[in-house]
């Protein structure tokens, strides 16, 4: 899950990185409000899950808390990168005397973390990385040691860091660790970290990432969650238990085990490319022992999506067998009953296939086509799409 700037700022000052007094805002008269709290000037900044804020002019400085309520009305609604700006955060100014770049992530291809840093910062990091590699420094991070003041000065100094400034950013860059074990972040990013003219190093935008396998153990991150913002059928699944992505196609896809189902998506986008370019509607997978339930709960949500035309059913019986996966497509087909409109191809293998089969053929359902190869099912899954489009 990614956070907005202010929650990530929150967590910041959680862990002791200095960030700059302020506030978030839902409107132009609580931008007012919050920039005569702060009583000086200020910088407006729009809040969406993306970067380059200050190109696209949502990051604008604000001299008065009247000059402040007239910046957010014209920061509030600007679509940035297609993100709708609906709140934005009241930050007391810094004066900036240069910008650094500092994160950590989960470097995933060499099974560590890494430490980025530049005292470049401010700028696009990627293109940073492209035009001067030499000006990003990169350190690999061993789990259990971690990040004390040494490894951080360390990565400030391959940073090339200005000698003067290396023994206060450490202290900063220990405390981003810090923030980064305890909340169970994949990210944390700081472009930029600010030397201001009394040489006090501050964060002052903030990227983070947050790992939602450890959810369980970070109670306090469910407040985080956006869910104005969350897609409606992602949150009906999560709210179901369900491991659902929405996508952008109108092929419905419900498989049993995560890697049958992303090769199910790949099937169905190349079969669609001869259909008009139909493409996958989701990502959903139902598990190794999905009931009838759980079926019917699926099909509910795929079905519930407005792009989709048709539903791929891909299904290899293992521990729970294909005969008991035909009943849960029946019996899920009985439990919806006329909220049910849209045809179903289903490929079944594996397990008891010849009974799984038989039941499908037995009920004789309208709606249902069974196709025995995952390639002819995801053929015939597009071109229904492609005539229901
Ligand atoms: P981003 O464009 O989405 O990365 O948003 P940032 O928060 O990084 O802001 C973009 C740029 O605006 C920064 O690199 C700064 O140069 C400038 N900026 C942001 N906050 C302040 C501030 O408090 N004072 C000044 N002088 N400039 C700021
Ligand atoms: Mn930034």
């Amino acid at each position: 899950m990614d956070l907005y700037e202010y929650q990530a700022r929150d967590l910041f000052a959680a862990h002791g990185v200095p960030v700059p007094p302020g506030a978030v805002a839902n409107s132009p008269e609580e931008a007012k409000a919050a920039a005569e709290r702060i009583g000086s000037q200020v910088v407006v900044k729009a809040q969406v899950k993306v970067g380059g804020r200050g190109k696209a002019g949502g990051v604008k400085l604000a001299k008065t808390p009247q000059e402040a309520q007239e910046t957010a009305e014209t920061i509030l609604g600007l679509d940035i990168k297609g993100h709708v700006v609906r709140r934005v955060m009241v930050a007391q100014a810094s004066q900036i005397n240069e910008e650094y770049y500092v994160s950590f992530l989960l470097d995933r291809s060499n099974r560590t973390f890494l430490a980025m840093a530049s005292a470049e910062g401010g700028v696009e990091i990627e293109v940073l990385a492209v035009e001067r590699p030499e000006a990003l420094a990169k350190v690999p991070i061993d789990a259990i040691a971690g990040v004390g003041k040494g490894k951080a000065v360390e990565i400030l100094t391959a940073a090339k860091f200005p000698a003067e400034v290396i023994d206060e950013a450490a202290d900063v860059v220990v405390k981003l660790w810090e923030t980064f074990v305890s909340e169970d972040a994949t990210l944390v990013e700081v472009n930029p970290l600010v030397r201001d003219p009394h040489d006090r190093i501050i964060a002052l935008d903030g990227k983070v990432t947050l790992d939602e396998n450890a959810a369980f153990r970070q109670p306090g991150h469910a407040g985080l969650v956006d869910e104005e913002a969350e897609n409606p059928l992602e949150a009906k699944a999560k709210a179901k238990d369900l491991n659902y992505v929405k996508l952008d196609g109108q092929v419905g896809i419900i498989g049993n085990g995560a890697g049958l189902v992303m090769s199910t998506l790949d099937v169905v986008a190349y079969a669609g490319e001869k259909h008009g370019g139909v493409k996958p509607a989701n990502f959903l997978d139902i598990g190794g022992g999905a009931s009838a339930a759980v079926m019917a709960a699926g099909l509910d949500v795929i079905l519930g999506d407005a792009d989709v035309k048709s539903v791929f059913v891909n299904v290899f019986g293992g521990i729970t067998a294909c005969d008991a996966v035909a009943n849960g497509i029946v019996e899920a087909l009985q439990i919806l009953g006329d909220s049910a409109t849209k045809p179903l191809v289903v490929r079944l293998d594996g397990n008891n296939v010849v009974e799984g089969r038989a039941i499908l053929a037995e009920a004789n359902h309208p709606l249902i086509t069974v196709v025995d190869t995952m390639d002819n099912a995801a053929d015939k899954a597009a071109e229904l799409a492609a005539a229901g489009v």
